[in-house]
């Protein structure tokens, strides 16, 4: 008698027990099979999204895109600050305050390598270079004083031109191929993701489609250490690294 009432209250607790789980597995069981071309498509967007810097943004504000095909309608507004100048004339050259601190950390590094800068310039307003434009009467050589008032990046506050003192002292002009071979220039360039920067023109990628601008081996721009350190391992451009940002609804 008490052997089958045990046995009894055995089974409706097995039996409530595979209700239990059966219930779970209905509840979390995935959804329905979706075609081969869906399992594709989801595929291939995830993969976007989990490779792309997480919570990246294109509307980030170092992230804003600005070559002749975006232009700057007027001056941005940010705090400019000066940057320093240990090496050079001091003064008058500005950045974007919310960069210096990366652009000092940078600095430093370098000159703890052994390699000391030389800032050769920062921000530009809209009438700067608009008088640069216009003394260059638009055919210059330098590709950067050429392009429209409201086209130069440097008008963002957060690009610039950085080079290594020992090659400068060699070469003493903006020439990409001889500044690159100074080892100090190597050093800014693999360097400039740790602490934000890419290198802005990168050789290769020359490109209309890309940077519209020819390779320089000086110009960097801020778009913090995420950004940077995808953009510089996966080779890509800063146009090409915002048009995936935008293709994966960010
Ligand atoms: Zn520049």
């Amino acid at each position: 008698m008490k052997s089958k009432k045990k046995l009894s209250i055995m089974i409706i607790f097995v039996g409530i027990v595979a209700l239990v789980i059966f219930g779970i597995f209905n509840f979390v069981k995935p959804t329905p099979k979706i075609s081969g071309k869906n399992v594709k498509a989801q595929n291939s967007s995830r993969k976007n999204v989990i490779s792309l810097p997480e919570k990246s943004d294109s509307e980030e504000w170092n992230l804003i895109l600005v070559n002749a095909k975006n232009v700057l309608s007027k001056d941005p507004d940010f705090q400019k600050v000066a940057v320093d100048q240990p090496y050079g004339d001091s003064g008058n050259i500005y950045v974007d305050q919310r960069i210096q601190k990366a652009l000092r950390k940078f600095r430093t590094a370098a000159e703890n390598a052994g390699y000391p800068t030389i800032f050769i310039s920062g921000y530009r307003s809209y009438d700067t270079q608009k008088s640069l434009y216009e003394a260059a009467g638009g055919s210059s050589q330098n590709p950067v004083l050429t392009q429209r008032p409201g086209a130069s990046e440097h008008e963002t506050g957060l690009a610039f031109d950085l080079v290594g003192q020992q090659i400068w002292n060699q070469v003493g002009a903006l020439q990409p191929t001889q500044l690159e071979a100074g080892k100090d220039q190597q050093w800014l360039i693999i360097n400039a993701p740790k602490f934000g920067f890419i290198l802005r023109y990168p050789k290769g990628k020359e490109a209309i489609k890309q940077t519209g601008i020819d390779y320089e081996s000086w110009h960097f721009r801020y778009v913090g250490v995420k950004n940077a350190e995808y953009i510089m391992n996966n080779n890509l451009t800063l146009e090409e690294y915002i048009s995936l940002l935008k293709k994966a609804g960010r």
